[in-house]
């Protein structure tokens, strides 16, 4: 027997009227703007007219009519959550760029999504123009900020059409008559951020969206709340900021939005000054914030709550935020496949001393939606904390495959990479009973909470055992002297593998024999023998990939280029 109830569409248009009318005075903070203000402060009712008016834009005079693929290359501001709203709404299909990816790997994208208008700020007009060389569908470039765009202009290739965001919004209308959807069309793409192999198209639906944001509300997850200004330090490109700015719209939560700088002291500035109460970002933004604070302390702190994760952020970091600004540390762990937010580390109510010292640790529980379980050698495991094997899941915002254009029939793409790659990647990635092979290993309590132990690729495999790389991360960097440590395997004749320590120190430490064996002692009491690292190199800083992770495959390329000492 079917229900009764009204089969309306979930979408985010209607995340976009309610929070352009009901919260409509909220307000978004752009800093370092692309109009050159330092800080300028937006209406939820202004980013939905300005939508409409993009709409008709893009509409009426750039021929999207249809689910064709706009992309954009912005970083957090108010005009990029016009777009994401825009594209959507009217029937499109939002393609947010990644600038920190290697340029061959945004061709491969634009080429890949079968993009054919690009939103871009100027001050990425250089890198664009080499990209855009190679993207022959792409038809338009729209720049935001100032009308005059002639200097971005110089750096496009010949016969681009190019408009500027502000002079093809004035005088439109600002309604628009949004098409009612099926609630599984695409509403955007985001490509994985490639830590291995070619970027890797998820596809979103207003469905899996419009989910996610009300899990984003629930006080389980990130509890995005009204009236508590949140700092969005995810780039709207790496899965829609996670998405907190359309969470945001449902809730009338303020939101800051940092613009280009996310360096320690313009960080610092911006929450000095904008007094957030939330944020999220991957685990070095706040290692760096907190190196920054221990020379320059802020006068007050707003924070009440970080939301970490993008890679498994270690304890240290929620010890000393907690101790020297109260500020919790909430640990997240998700992927691009999954929206990103997957499990949050909130203990459960009553539990005290180490017992939630471990919650918290974690990498958290998972909600009612994200079906979760344990594989080894094929077999499906108990979820007992013993039990390790990869995590797989399933879910109504996981995806269930890749995107995939027949890129074949175009004539192939002017990308270094072969879209036959991306399909032995799709083959090993979904399992035939229709679940996500995370890549992670791990283990899961039998109250739901999630323990990643490693990245399967990132395991070191010595004589046999495993060492998690990121056990020993977490250990290192707990260490007084080091700031930042990131683990790989040292090719070993007897052993296979052994670990090599890729270590950051504090300035003043000296980079000598002598601190690398005072460092591996202090790992004796918490460590066995044959896990302690004897390969270290000192770096002036750790390789991170486009999001903030430890780049381990361009270590591996240092290290077998010989490049370590
Ligand atoms: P990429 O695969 O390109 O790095 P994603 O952002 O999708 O892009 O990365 C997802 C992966 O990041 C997860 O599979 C996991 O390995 C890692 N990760 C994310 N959050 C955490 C966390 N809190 N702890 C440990 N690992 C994490």
């Amino acid at each position: 027997m079917l229900s009764t109830m009204q089969d309306v569409p979930l979408s985010l248009t209607r995340i976009l009227e309610y929070g352009s009318t009901v919260h409509g005075d909220t307000l978004i903070t752009t800093w370092g703007g692309a109009d050159g203000i330092e800080q300028a402060q937006q209406t939820f009712s202004a980013v939905g007219a300005r939508a409409a008016a993009l709409a008709h834009a893009l509409h009426d005079s750039l021929g999207i009519t249809g689910d064709q693929r706009v992309a954009s290359m912005l970083y957090n501001c108010a005009e990029h959550m016009e777009t994401m709203f825009a594209v959507a709404c009217m029937g499109a299909v939002f393609n947010p760029l990644n600038k920190q990816l290697m340029n061959d790997q945004i061709v491969f994208i634009l080429n890949h999504s079968e993009a054919e208008v690009v939103i871009a700020d100027p001050r990425m007009a250089e890198q664009l123009g080499e990209i855009l060389k190679e993207t022959p569908k792409v038809r338009a470039v729209v720049f935001i900020g100032p009308n005059d765009f002639s200097s971005a202009a110089a750096h496009m290739p010949e016969g681009m059409k190019l408009y500027s965001y502000e002079a093809l919004l004035d005088g439109r209308s600002t309604v628009y008559n949004w098409p009612e959807q099926d609630e599984r069309t695409a509403a955007a793409i985001c490509y994985s951020t490639g830590t291995s192999g070619p970027p890797k198209g998820v596809v979103y639906s207003h469905r899996s969206l419009y989910l996610q944001s009300l899990s984003l509300r629930t006080t389980d997850s990130l509890a995005v709340e009204h009236g508590e200004t949140f700092l969005c330090c995810v780039p709207i490109y790496h899965v829609l900021s996670w998405g907190v700015p359309i969470a945001a719209f449902m809730s009338g939560t303020p939101l800051v939005l940092p613009g280009p700088d996310l360096s320690a002291p313009t960080l610092a500035k911006i929450i000095s000054t904008t007094l957030p109460r939330v944020a999220h970002g991957v685990p070095t933004l706040w290692i760096q914030l907190m190196v920054h604070y221990l020379k320059n302390p802020p006068e007050r702190m707003s924070l009440r709550e970080l939301y970490v994760g993008g890679s498994a952020v270690p304890p240290i970091v929620i010890t000393m935020w907690e101790q020297r600004y109260g500020v919790d540390v909430v640990h997240v762990w998700g992927m691009t496949e999954t929206s990103t937010v997957g499990t949050v580390s909130r203990p459960p109510s009553g539990v005290s001393g180490e017992t939630r010292w471990n919650y918290r640790v974690s990498q958290g529980r998972f909600p009612a939606s994200l079906q979760y379980r344990i594989v080894n050698d094929g077999q499906v495991m108990a979820s007992t904390d013993r039990n390790e094997g990869e995590i797989q899941v399933r879910g109504p915002w996981v995806t269930a495959s890749y995107f995939h254009p027949d890129v074949e029939k175009e004539g192939g793409t002017a990308s270094t990479f072969r879209d036959h790659d991306v399909e032995e990647e799709n083959d090993e990635l979904f399992t035939a009973d229709g679940w996500l092979r995370t890549g992670d290993v791990g283990s899961v309590t039998s109250d739901g909470f999630l323990t990643i132990q490693d990245r399967a690729r990132d395991v070191i495999r010595s004589g046999g055992e495993w060492i998690y790389s990121a056990q020993l991360e977490n250990l290192i960097v707990a260490t007084e002297e080091v700031v930042e440590c990131a683990v790989i395997g040292f090719p070993d004749d007897k052993w296979v593998e052994r670990p090599l320590a890729v270590t950051m120190l504090y300035p003043g430490i000296e980079r000598t024999r002598e601190t690398a064996e005072r460092l591996r002692d202090q790992l004796r009491d918490r460590l066995p023998n044959w896990m302690l690292p004897e390969y270290w190199t000192f770096v002036d800083e750790v390789d991170k990939t486009s999001v903030g992770k430890y780049d381990k495959k361009d270590l591996r390329n240092h290290l077998r280029n010989g490049e370590f000492e």
